[in-house]
């Protein structure tokens, strides 16, 4: 039996090992995938603390995979061997649910998760259903483009369903590795895009991303100055700060949403008189397809800013995400 380099993690709350596992065999419907980069994100640590019920240990995160098939399971004719695909975090869906009958695939009343259900990316190999893959590009690379896969797919799908049009005023809160993709689709999309962030630090970044406005929210309140502004028709809130978020919501317009994409743990606390009248909502977003962030970013140039790990760094690459110490987005790279 072949034998595989992957950083899996063995219990809830459990570190993150580097140990040799065995190469599994496709299934019908599955393929193998040579790894060649996976993207750590925050939703890695739904495995790594074990928030999500049901989780089988040990499992391998990474939801964020791009890299090349090895292995074709039966039954699958789209797909060749040595063709470049990506993983994102929906890994598959039953086909006999209502959902499935009715053809709404992602709405699949018994799905699998990538690195949830099944093993994901933080390995040399991973097995992956063939409905979920998405042909990649020869021209996107695959340590820059994986994290086009979750954070890309998550912020590009909340700006284009929220409720903002070309023109519209929209903040987006927090420059880290969801924002600083947020930033450049908002302004790609034609709105006139604020960022909110803490500290001058990001201002020069901000700009050069193609901010129109920056508003330091240390210095400044945030809610004076969108109101100034004719008040928000979105705020993408990607930081994981609920305190941050609450105290914004003012900053919106009449009709104006909050969109949230970043998962904190604490409570949003929001006073009711700031939605009852004037139409404002707090909506969260975490759907979208994979291929649709990825096209957009193709068609516009956005492309994600990382640093870049080798496999056996995966615990550091983690911690340099969870911290907001990484610029901007942690990338593994197999075989370095
Ligand atoms: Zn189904
Ligand atoms: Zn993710």
């Amino acid at each position: 039996m072949a034998s595989m380099r992957a950083v899996q993690v063995t219990t809830a709350g459990g570190d993150f090992e580097l140990v040799q596992r065995e190469i599994s065999e496709p299934g019908t419907g599955e393929v193998l995938i040579k790894v060649e980069a996976c993207g750590v994100c925050h939703g890695d640590a739904i495995v790594k603390d074990g928030t999500f019920p049901g989780i089988r240990y040990p499992r391998i995160p990474g939801h964020e995979v791009i890299g090349a098939i090895a292995k074709l399971g039966r039954g699958i004719d789209f797909f060749k061997p040595g063709a470049r695909v990506g993983v994102g975090w929906r890994g598959g869906h039953c086909g006999s649910s209502s959902a499935c009958r009715r053809g709404d695939f992602r709405a699949c009343e018994n799905p699998l998760t990538t690195a949830i259900s099944t093993d994901g990316g933080y390995a040399e190999y991973m097995i992956a259903r063939a409905e979920v893959l998405l042909p990649i590009p020869d021209e996107l690379e695959s340590v820059a483009g994986a994290p086009l896969l979750c954070a890309g797919r998550t912020t590009f799908s909340a700006l284009k369903s929220s409720v903002a049009t070309a023109g519209d005023l929209v903040a987006i809160q927090g420059l880290g590795g969801l924002g600083h993709l947020a930033l450049q689709y908002a302004v790609k999309m034609g709105f006139k895009t604020v960022v909110l962030s803490r500290g001058k630090s990001k201002e020069d970044l901000a700009m050069r991303l193609g901010a129109h406005k920056y508003i330091d929210a240390t210095s400044n309140d945030p809610v004076k100055e969108l109101k100034a502004l004719g008040g928000a028709k979105v705020i993408l809130c990607t930081a994981p700060n609920s305190k941050a978020i609450s105290e914004v919501i003012g900053g919106l317009g009449r009709g104006g949403q909050a969109v949230i994409v970043g998962a904190a743990k604490d409570m949003l606390q929001i006073p009711a008189h700031l939605l009852i009248g004037s139409g404002r909502s707090i909506i969260g977003s975490g759907a979208g397809e994979i291929a649709d962030a990825v096209g957009f970013s193709l068609l516009t140039g956005i492309i994600p800013m990382v640093e870049v790990f080798p496999l056996e760094q995966a615990a550091l690459a983690y911690e340099k995400m969870m911290t907001a110490k990484v610029h901007f987005r942690s990338v593994l790279k197999m075989g370095t």
